[in-house]
């Protein structure tokens, strides 16, 4: 396949100081939830993407000083000898598919805890970052930087830097962003000095400018110097001598920096999720940048279509197309557009799973790519599968995520696919979930799989096809994959959280009941225990049909777990916009047609209220009539020559889609391996030193 000529401009070289990237696709540093203690595990979780054409592959934020410490949350570290070799591992992995790789020095000042190392966190002038932000609380707040204190941090950079040069990254940074300690010296609500470093931009910049200074002093000639800066804030302020002061910023700082890497202020809006912000989101914020200094520029913004990658770069926004989720959920994004492959592109569908993996502290998971963070410990890439040694029939019944994600795995490999479903369309769950507000990009799950298992001559797939034992028995195949999902039920909880049986009423609906067109009386009471998105989205739609809603949860918030995705201050803002009350800390005892019964979950103080249906998002039980069935018939099963039954997906465990695509993708590497629950590799941390070395022997 060829290229349209149209995208050449995409892999142009870039000059960043004396280092030059091969193409404009540029991963910007995210966290991977890989610390230090996973060298490996991170080495070839980034060299994956720099095999798939990335031109420019950095780290997450990697500390330079134990007094920016994130602890319990994941971050990398640039402290001592140790950590050169664990980084080195990286580099070298990068460099060996012609990419640059880059380091995000980091200093977290007043936005971390220092819980580890139990360090007073620092700050310009000792104002807590996020200090009512109860997803980040902590109980310490940070101590005011005297002028030892910043020649210290600028001495940490310094020593950062020559670190990552003997690590050997091309491209080094200093980090003003997110509310990190270069950020609080930007903002006067956190900076509050009164000499060289506080008062008009020119003085708040100082100190980033100087962190600069000492990061060109220290890598020389040998590596490109980036400043990474958040943007939002700085804009919506008028400047004294520009538009605002992030032109201001700008502007000051374009001799001092070989890259501008752009972006907004918080996790919510940078990171944002799709269901409430589209494609390049950024562009408002951060379009001004390039008229500001002659430097190049890289953003962010879920590019996914190489269409709005070129509309960047033509229109003079960016010059870099960074990446981050687009580059986990398709690491051969690039190759992909460079040989004309475009329909092969996984595109990433904004679900934020990959962000909750760092909030829970673990290695990053993807709905879209299930080998993202397996590609050392399980053997997994993203593109390359080995041919099955044995070319068996496979029969797969469920075409939901896991269903479609084991088809395409499976016939990969060679093996002779049959995929069934009962339904009348591709999708299980998603055939539904994609039609509620805010979720059409989540059905590119499907679009993508589909778009793949129609390459390839190996698999047969049947639509409004019902299989029972019999059926099975009859298609005899090699293994049968049982994806059959996961059915919602009308189980309540005690304010103990000990289950009570079902709430039996005729007008008590599941979420199954609305995706079978099922559609309860107002007003309606969702009552949603679930707590990630499907409650909160529910609410919504049916009050967009016109319905009047109210939300209740025993939780403390509206969908309380999409916290770790980013999307909990939206979701609260979207239900305040479809004017639906929101009743947290509340439980549902007991309903009978006109009223609930609520109890405080904390109290057990009853309350009613009044609603005509109520619809309950709460505890999902697997579809196991199947399973239980050729359970009962296993000496026919064995007759027929089954030689494995694998139930995976919701069918296994329900839970988010990312575990039932890990699910599939897993049960079809695994076809016909006997011990089906294969143990990982087990990574170790790097210790070349012994505990105890100088760390002053570290610095170059
Ligand atoms: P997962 O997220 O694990 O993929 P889903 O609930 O999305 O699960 O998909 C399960 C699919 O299995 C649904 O599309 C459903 O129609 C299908 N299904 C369930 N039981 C059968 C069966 N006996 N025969 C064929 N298809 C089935
Ligand atoms: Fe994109 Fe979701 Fe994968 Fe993150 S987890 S990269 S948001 S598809």
């Amino acid at each position: 396949m060829t290229r349209d000529a149209r995208y050449d401009v995409l892999f142009e070289p870039v000059r960043i100081g004396p280092v030059t990237a091969p193409n404009r696709f540029y991963q910007v540093p995210h966290a991977s939830g890989m610390t230090n203690a996973l060298p490996r595990v991170r080495a070839a979780f980034r060299e994956t993407k720099a095999e798939g054409g990335w031109g420019v592959i950095c780290t997450g934020a990697c500390s330079i000083d134990p007094t920016s410490d994130d602890t319990p949350l994941p971050f990398a570290t640039l402290w001592d000898r140790n950590d050169i070799r664990a980084h080195a591992l990286m580099t070298e992995a990068v460099h060996r598919h012609g990419s640059l790789a880059g380091v995000e020095l980091w200093h977290g000042g007043a936005a971390v805890m220092n819980r580890a190392s139990r360090l007073p966190p620092l700050s310009p002038s000792g104002i807590p970052w996020m200090a009512t932000h109860v997803g980040f609380m902590g109980n310490l707040r940070p101590r005011v930087m005297d002028k030892t204190d910043i020649r210290d941090v600028l001495r940490w950079q310094a020593e950062g830097a020559g670190k990552a040069r003997s690590a050997g990254f091309d491209i080094v940074y200093v980090y003003a962003g997110m509310g990190y300690l270069g950020y609080e010296f930007l903002l006067p609500e956190y900076n509050h000095r009164c000499d060289e470093y506080g008062g008009p931009i020119e003085n708040r910049i100082r100190f980033v400018r100087e962190l600069l200074e000492v990061t060109r002093e220290a890598v020389g000639t040998d590596c490109g110097v980036a400043l990474r800066v958040s943007l939002e804030e700085l804009r919506g302020r008028p400047g004294t001598h520009q538009e605002s002061e992030a032109h201001e910023l700008i502007s000051l700082l374009s001799d001092h920096a070989d890259l501008f890497d752009v972006k907004m202020d918080s996790s919510p809006t940078d990171c944002s999720a799709s269901r409430f912000t589209g494609e390049g989101s950024h562009e408002p914020v951060i379009d001004f940048v390039k008229r500001m200094t002659d430097k190049p520029v890289v953003g962010v913004g879920r590019f996914t279509s190489p269409d709005t990658m070129v509309s960047q770069i033509r229109r003079g926004v960016l010059d870099l197309i960074g990446g981050a989720r687009p580059s986990i959920a398709d690491p051969f994004l690039p190759n992909k557009i460079r040989e004309g492959r475009i329909e092969e592109i996984r595109e990433c569908i904004g679900c934020n799973i990959c962000i909750s993996s760092w909030h829970d502290g673990v290695p990053v998971r993807c709905t879209q790519n299930p080998t993202a963070g397996e590609e050392w410990r399980r053997g997994w890439h993203p593109e390359r599968i080995a041919p099955a040694r044995k070319r068996e029939k496979v029969l797969i019944v469920g075409g939901g995520p896991s269903g479609l994600e084991c088809a395409l795995t499976a016939a990969r490999q060679g093996h002779e696919v049959t995929l069934a479903d009962a339904g009348t369309s591709w999708g299980g769950r998603l055939s539904f979930e994609k039609t509620l507000p805010g979720l059409a990009a989540w059905n590119r799950v499907v679009d993508y799989r589909l778009g793949r298992l129609a390459d390839l001559p190996n698999v047969s797939m049947y639509l409004e096809s019902p299989l029972g034992v019999d059926d099975i028995l009859e298609l005899a195949p090699d293994h049968l994959i049982l994806a059959t999902g996961a059915a919602w039920t009308r189980m309540l909880y005690s304010t103990l959280e000990i289950p009570v049986g079902q709430l039996e009423h005729p007008a008590v609906y599941t979420p199954d009941d609305i995706a079978a067109g099922r559609l309860p009386a107002g007003p309606v009471l969702v009552f949603d225990f679930d707590n990630y998105y499907y409650g909160g989205v529910l609410a919504e739609h049916l009050a967009a049909k016109g319905m009047e809603v109210s939300y209740v949860t025993p939780a403390g918030q509206a969908s309380a777990w999409t916290i770790m995705t980013n999307e909990l201050p939206l979701v609260h803002r979207a239900l305040l916009q479809r004017r639906i009350p929101v009743t947290t800390l509340q439980t549902v005892t007991g309903f009978d047609g006109e009223m609930a019964t609520l109890a405080h979950v904390f109290t057990g103080e009853e309350t009613a209220m009044h609603c005509r249906s109520i619809l309950i998002v709460g505890l999902r039980r697997p579809r196991s009539a199947l399973r239980e069935a050729l359970d009962l018939r296993r000496a026919e099963v064995e007759a027929a020559g089954i030689a494995s039954v694998t139930t995976i997906g919701d069918a296994l465990a329900p839970g988010a889609i990312a575990h039932a695509v890990h699910s599939g993708h897993k049960a079809a590497r695994e076809l016909g391996q006997r011990d089906g629950h294969r143990l990982y590799l087990r990574d170790t941390p790097i210790t070349d030193c012994e505990p105890g070395f100088e760390q002053a022997d570290a610095a170059e």
